[in-house]
């Protein structure tokens, strides 16, 4: 059984896709489905073998379905690629073809006309960077970089504030999918302020989808609206691929550190994202900088550590896994930071109160060399649970909840292995037989053995939320 309570997500890919059942049993708690690769066909039938997989392995694991979200890609016409020099001007927009003038146009072209002069433009992944220059109706690029520049890279505009859609035609083929196979979990790309998040969510609510809403926190302008964004979303990632090229490489593990304590505060999941073991890409063993980056958000807090290329297209993924499963697992453990006396949570409500006290019983009880094996939390919509896990307590905290879509709503939070307990849909008083029932289904998934010790978190009645008003500890 693995035991790492920072949970691992990893991005789906050829790599694995002939070994699907050794990926699900590696220890991932959620597999990414990253829709910028791959046909919207491949993901469909993916997604189903894994989930069936899932369900004969009977393992507790999530999927993620990653939007492309709106995107600026080159757009070449008759060429692959061009020849840049340092100092060349290049055209930029369709004009450029009508009169053969070396450059090229982009999609969403429409924006072209927005773009305040001077600023600076950065094509693929920021490996070429250009400056805008306005010179009568002409939009030109002026290169400060060389060399081989490929149609349908990537273009990131971090200074200016252009208008694309939230979402583009693609991403609503896989709000399709989330909605066909109950995924848990859609990462949004490139959101810019709370109205994106808003307008996901209407869209998830119109078509009936359950899937909660993970933001993507990337573009530079996205970093002054951290706050709303963090509390209109479900969860976040620290997308610090495109975060990279969106701001000077050196400021992203600050951003990373902030907007892991941002949700912490908020009680929301935080995955931290991209090239945490790039070199296994190539290699069978990872950096000691990489292993070191990993534990670094592990110490900084993060519910997730995440995998991209390392899973998706590496020639080592399930080493991948291990190494990172291995790196979290014995670095948690070893925490000295005390989340509790540093970031002083406020608290809204008598049950925020209530979770802190469950953790101080915990604290005082290991003080007293009385080990207890985990909490077990009754849930009716996960919020027990998630207010618990930000004080991460270095055991599981099992958490039943009424139904699937609120217990899988829950992999992504540290700490948490959740059930679905439909006794608890119904409302009616809670008897000790009920919270027995629990223990049983534990001790027979060998989760916990007799002789352990838990710390039960429950209300006095079922299937009424925002309830909770008692801790007890109780011995298997
Ligand atoms: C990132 O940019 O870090 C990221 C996770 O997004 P993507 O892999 O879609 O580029």
């Amino acid at each position: 059984m693995h035991d790492n309570l920072t949970k691992i997500v990893a991005t789906i890919g050829p790599a694995v896709e002939n070994k699907l059942e050794e990926f699900i049993l590696s220890g991932v708690n959620v597999v990414r489905f990253n829709f910028k690769h791959n046909s919207v066909r491949w993901h469909q039938e993916t997604i189903k073998k894994v989930q069936d997989i899932i369900k004969k392995t009977k393992k507790t694991v999530g999927i993620l379905i990653d939007l492309q979200g709106p995107e600026v890609r080159i757009k070449m016409q008759g060429v692959d690629e061009i020849e840049v020099e340092k100092g060349e001007m290049l055209g930029l927009g369709d004009w450029v073809y009508r009169e053969n003038v070396k450059g090229f146009n982009i999609d969403h072209s429409q924006i072209i006309k927005s773009l305040e002069n001077n600023i600076t433009v950065l094509a693929d992944d920021g490996n070429f960077v250009f400056k805008l220059r306005r010179k009568g109706d002409k939009v030109y690029l002026e290169s400060y970089s060389a060399g081989t520049l490929k149609n349908n890279k990537t273009i990131n505009i971090p200074d200016s504030n252009f208008k694309l859609p939230t979402l583009e035609e693609r991403d609503y083929e896989g709000i399709r999918l989330a909605k066909e196979f109950n995924i848990q979990y859609i990462a949004m790309s490139f959101v810019r302020r709370a109205h994106d998040v808003k307008k996901m969510r209407s869209v998830l609510k119109k078509e009936g989808v359950m899937s909660k809403i993970i933001s993507k926190i990337e573009a530079k302008a996205a970093l002054s609206k951290m706050d709303e964004i963090i509390d209109f979303s479900d969860g976040i990632m620290v997308a610090r691929g495109d975060m990279g090229v969106e701001i000077p490489v050196e400021k992203v593990p600050y951003y990373q550190k902030l907007i892991i304590e941002k949700c912490l505060h908020k009680g929301k999941p935080v995955i931290t994202a991209t090239q945490m073991l790039q070199s296994m890409i190539n290699n069978p063993f990872p950096t000691r900088a990489e292993v070191s980056d990993v534990a670094t958000a592990v110490y900084e807090f993060t519910d997730a550590v995440m995998l991209s290329g390392e899973t998706a297209s590496g020639k080592y993924p399930l080493r991948s896994i291990h190494v990172m499963r291995k790196t979290v697992s014995f670095n948690e453990k070893r925490i000295k930071r005390d989340v509790k006396s540093e970031l002083r949570f406020s608290f809204s409500d008598k049950e925020s109160v209530l979770v802190e006290g469950a953790f101080d019983l915990f604290n005082n009880l290991r003080k007293n060399n009385e080990q207890i094996a985990g909490f077990l939390v009754f849930t009716q919509t996960g919020r027990t649970a998630k207010l618990l896990s930000r004080y991460r307590p270095i055991v599981p905290i099992f958490v039943f909840a009424p139904d699937d879509v609120v217990s899988s709503s829950m992999v992504l939070s540290y700490g948490v292995k959740p059930f679905t307990f439909p006794l608890i849909a119904k409302e009616k008083e809670v008897v000790k037989d009920d919270l027995n029932k629990a223990v049983s289904i534990l001790r027979d998934r060998n989760f916990i053995e007799k002789g352990d010790s838990l710390i039960v978190l429950h209300g006095d009645y079922w299937a009424k939320e925002g309830r909770t008003s008692t801790i007890r500890v109780i011995e298997v």
